[in-house]
């Protein structure tokens, strides 16, 4: 049969092989071991023991150089997919692989690994070990370390983002509803993400992603501080124009709607969402964080709901948006432009 493979970020390679030829039979025609180089179909890789099924596959190199010394790594330089990255997971022992060496934090070595896996084959580790060189494990002089690709994974994994679904049905946290004559009880839920809502009006006061590990062994109310310290400092990030999921660069869109006047931050790479009132930014300025203080509210101490109780009025002008703050006869007036930065304060006391 004739088989073309292309090699990523390589040569293409048209291969006569025997009409019974398995993957690996692909991947030694070409001139690299099975240690070496995963065949991908479809952009997944298949089994080096599987029979050739297809005309035309990809081979995606994964280490090269036999001496182990130089990692030049082909996956990496050619951009590996997501799906390639995430395919090279597919085995237990694989991800048991880079969480000895996680759990070492400096430079390990084969045989340590190898011990901490608790496999007995050294041949398969040896595969698998193989398999995550480049991508998600280096090796240096002083041993095998994680990339930073591998750091996310096994971080990912701890958080339970990947593989633990906790659900938690709504109960109080001992709070009110912030909502103009309401009073209702506040409830924390979780189910992926978390919120705060009120039991009564249904107002949302807080929804967010939130890792499983975070709900773990945590009552109500500590859930509901949790999700409202994760939220409030993430926020920030987004809100300073920093992706808190990727780094990237965020946009913001102001939004005017019955509740009031919010502000988006979207980031450009990831689609990560950030929103809140146009008011809660301009929270953190010394002016307002001081004139609340003198007036019994400590922002950076109370959760975003209790805060949220402080009659903050928004209204667009020529200049942008401006929030007036009023508190025991003290009003301070504050002015954001249209990406919800501080331009101007006033204070009428
Ligand atoms: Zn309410
Ligand atoms: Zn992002």
């Amino acid at each position: 049969m004739r088989v073309t493979c292309e090699v990523v970020a390589g040569e293409t390679h048209d291969l006569d092989l025997p009409d019974d030829a398995v993957y690996g039979d692909v991947i030694r025609a070409v001139g690299f071991s099975e240690h070496e180089a995963a065949v991908l179909v479809d952009d997944s890789p298949v089994p080096e023991d599987a029979p050739v099924a297809v005309e035309r596959v990809r081979l995606l190199r994964l280490v090269q150089g036999g001496d182990g010394e130089a990692d030049t790594v082909a996956a990496a330089d050619a951009g590996t997919s997501a799906a390639e990255a995430f395919a090279l997971l597919g085995e237990p022992t694989r991800f048991a692989i880079l969480r000895a060496i996680w759990e070492t934090e400096t430079p390990t070595s084969f045989s340590e690994i190898r011990d901490a896996v608790g496999t007995g084959d050294t041949g398969r580790f040896n595969y698998h070990l193989g398999k995550l060189r480049g991508e998600f494990v280096r090796k240096t002089e002083s041993g095998y370390e994680l990339r930073q690709a591998g750091v996310e994974v096994v971080r990912a994994v701890l958080a339970g983002v990947v593989n633990e679904a906790p659900e938690r049905d709504p109960e109080p946290i001992g709070a009110t509803c912030p909502a103009p004559d309401c009073e209702g009880d506040l409830v924390v839920a979780y189910d992926d993400h978390a919120t705060v809502t009120c039991g009564t009006c249904d107002t949302v006061w807080m929804d967010n992603e939130f890792p499983p590990a975070g709900v773990t062994g945590r009552d109500a109310p500590a859930l509901a501080r949790a999700l409202d310290r994760w939220t409030r400092h993430r926020s920030l990030l987004a809100f300073d124009g920093v992706c808190p999921a990727c780094a990237s660069e965020t946009a913001a869109t102001v939004e005017e709607t019955e509740r009031g006047t919010f502000l988006e931050r979207v980031c450009g790479h990831c689609g990560h969402a950030s929103r809140a009132p146009l008011w809660a930014l301009a929270l953190h300025h010394p002016e307002v964080s001081g004139f609340l203080h003198e007036h019994g509210v400590e922002v950076a101490d109370r959760p975003f709901w209790e805060v949220a109780a402080v009659d903050a009025e928004t209204t667009a002008t020529d200049e942008g948006f401006v929030c007036r703050f009023s508190l025991d006869g003290g009003t301070l007036r504050v002015t954001l432009d249209g990406d919800g930065a501080v331009v101007r304060t006033e204070r009428d006391d």
